[in-house]
């Protein structure tokens, strides 16, 4: 199905939900408060009234007294509910968000936050990654995996460093919108938690309404090469790499570098960092090693604003 088809019908369906519940309510209150179901008929009939008065003399000013009429009776309505234990807004319109009232776009024009997730969800094929999201997440991080043997290179174990960088995780979440320029360079080998961390933190933050990108780098370079050189761009989802709150990064290799995706990848980043937005990545690569394979100026300027956190320990894939 097509991202405007498949939008267009989660919208469709939020509202027939919503209106189904918005009548059983009614029916409710009809029931429980039948006074209510007389105000309501004749707040209808004034409505009618009026609307076939407008229509008879298009030119006289009557609804100013019909509206004054209707209001008193709305508040004679909410008088009701309340008494009854029910909150006044019980019989309002129901919308699942109430920045867009359901319709995606919010009153300047612009997409709403609700639909730009939804837009992230598909085209990243969220389902499979949220998946992941709900084995790994901070609930079910454990640092008693992590290996209590002191490294004499690093004066400390790698659960012990762990600790650490949960701790420095969990201040990245809590300062996520300040503008702080506070960007994370996870490294060290494979098979340290690095992934998991990364998962922890995108589930964190996606819990908390922010629009989380999660791309291996290998299927960002995809993606750019496919808008590039095959034709099969998809704008959407290149926009979001530069829009996202936050872009992960994950597994970013030295298989990948060629000047074309090196000057792409690198563009995006920049882009993120000049506009305040937030990246995080992962990598097997060191500092050094990085700086060795992107030479250019770009690249050193940009790395210069990660703030880098080792990993180190035994390969935990194989325990
Ligand atoms: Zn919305």
């Amino acid at each position: 199905m097509e991202l405007r088809t498949k939008i267009n019908k989660y919208y469709e369906d939020i509202n027939r939900k919503n209106k189904i519940l918005e009548e059983k309510r009614r029916e409710e209150i009809y029931d429980k408060i039948p006074e209510i179901k007389e105000i309501d008929s004749l707040i209808k009939n004034i409505a009618l009234k009026a609307s076939m008065e407008q229509i008879k003399n298009p030119s006289e000013e009557r609804s100013i007294e019909h509206s004054e009429e209707i209001y008193n009776l709305k508040v004679q309505k909410t008088k009701l509910l309340e008494k009854n234990g029910f909150s006044k807004n019980y019989l309002d319109e129901i919308y699942s968000c109430e920045i867009c009232k359901d319709t995606g776009i919010t009153e300047d024009g612009k997409k709403c936050k609700c639909l730009q997730k939804l837009i992230v969800e598909e085209l990243y094929d969220m389902s499979s990654i949220s998946y992941v999201l709900n084995k790994e997440n901070f609930d079910t991080f454990d640092l008693n995996v992590f290996s209590d043997k002191t490294y004499e290179k690093f004066n400390m174990s790698p659960k012990e460093n762990m600790a650490r960088i949960l701790k420095i995780a969990k201040k990245y979440i809590e300062t996520f919108d300040k503008d702080n320029d506070l960007n994370l360079l996870f490294w060290g080998p494979t098979g340290q938690g690095k992934t998991f961390l990364l998962n922890c933190i995108a589930k964190d933050l996606m819990d908390r309404d922010k629009i989380v990108i999660y791309q291996t780098a290998y299927e960002i370079v995809k993606t750019l090469e496919d808008r590039k050189f095959r034709n099969k761009g998809d704008e959407d989802k290149y926009n979001l790499y530069f829009n996202a709150d936050l872009l992960i990064v994950d597994d970013l290799g030295i298989e990948l570098v060629t000047s074309f995706t090196n000057s792409e990848i690198f563009n995006i980043i920049n882009t993120r960092l000049l506009r305040g937005k937030k990246t995080l990545i992962s990598t097997n690569l060191s500092p050094k090693e990085l700086s060795n394979t992107y030479t250019d100026r770009v690249f050193s300027r940009v790395f210069q604003k990660f703030v880098p956190i080792r990993f180190f320990g035994e390969d935990l894939r194989w325990q």
